[in-house]
């Protein structure tokens, strides 16, 4: 039985949307899947760490024997969203102690000069956000559209220049989002509230539409407006948690009528060590500092008080730090 001691800990929308009953109703349940630790007590058969390692575990927990997995799908562990297990099959990780299966494919040390408070955006943020700049098969040289520079939106920013894009959007009305999507690689930042961004980001790319639009914000608007303002043969990348309703509707006339060769891909936080290690090292090198990203904290005590906030969005919120001793 492998457990980890929580040291620091972030709330995330999701566990906003999870108290809500977006995934249905849970009892008696620990929330929290963004949070790094101590090894405090190693099952027998992990190998690759050992009792006090530092380490961070991913939101997502991959078995790494079943079908799903073994197709290299391994978000969709067993099924569909079902490598997401932290507070949605099991306790979550907003605990003193929490419990991390499969261990010795989900845990990865955390580099000495990567700081707790740093590696915790791995765990999600880091993860999900990069994922959709992969997922949007961004040219080098080429442009994206990021829509919504909450955290997750940033990190897809983030990525896009990591990756190579030559131009990036970001579509945001919150002027510390806005300011931390320059900082993190947009080159033109459209506030949604004074402009249509579709028109702002088809004017961007000399009337063509960009070659890739990321969703970070999984709403139906958002949705629309990256199919519509991606080019054809460009890729829709939905990272966004579309919680609410029975269908997403896709805009017909833009999509080609189903023939314009763009792609709508979905994915869910890629877990497990290796992609852990990748995303501690572009921490560890200074690709990417998430930590200005932590706008308040608070110690474990206080964690309703950060709940209350990621539902609010108050105080111009982005990411709630929860220290844990
Ligand atoms: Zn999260
Ligand atoms: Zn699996």
């Amino acid at each position: 039985m492998h457990r980890s001691k929580a040291t620091r800990g972030l709330v995330c929308t999701s566990d906003v949307h999870t108290v809500n009953g977006a995934i249905g109703e849970r009892t008696d349940q620990t929330l929290g899947h963004e949070a790094v630790g101590v090894i405090h007590r190693l099952g027998r058969q992990v190998n690759g760490v050992k009792e006090g390692d530092r380490v961070a575990v991913n939101a997502i927990t991959p078995c790494y024997k079943c079908e799903n997995c073994l197709r290299g799908f391994t978000s969709q562990c067993t099924q569909m969203l079902g490598g997401w297990k932290f507070a949605n099959v099991r306790d979550g990780v907003f605990a003193p102690y929490f419990f991390v299966n499969d261990a010795t494919a989900n845990l990865a040390p955390i580099p000495d000069s990567v700081p707790d408070e740093a590696a915790v955006y791995t765990c999600d943020m880091m993860s999900t956000g990069i994922m959709g700049a992969e997922h949007a098969d961004i040219p080098v040289g080429g442009t994206v559209a990021v829509f919504a520079q909450g955290p997750v939106g940033l990190m897809a920013t983030a990525g896009a220049r990591l990756l190579g894009a030559g131009l990036v959007v970001a579509v945001e009305s919150v002027p510390k989002r806005q300011e931390l999507a320059r900082h993190y690689g947009a080159d033109e930042v459209v506030d949604y509230t004074e402009r249509d961004p579709v028109e702002a980001i088809l004017e961007l790319t000399g009337g063509q539409g960009a070659d890739a639009s990321i969703e970070a914000l999984g709403a139906q608007e958002t949705f629309e407006a990256c199919v519509k303002a991606t080019r054809p043969g460009g890729v829709i990348s939905n990272i966004g948690y579309h919680g609410k309703g029975e269908y997403v509707k896709i805009p017909r006339a833009e999509w080609g009528v189903g023939m314009s060769d763009k792609t709508i891909r979905t994915g869910l936080c890629p877990g497990g060590r290796v992609r852990m290690e990748r995303l501690l090292r572009l921490i560890e090198n200074g690709r990417v500092d998430p930590t200005p990203m932590t706008t308040h904290r608070f110690g474990f005590d206080e964690i309703e008080k950060a709940f209350h906030m990621m539902e609010t969005k108050e105080d111009g919120i982005i990411k709630p730090l929860i220290t844990f001793e």
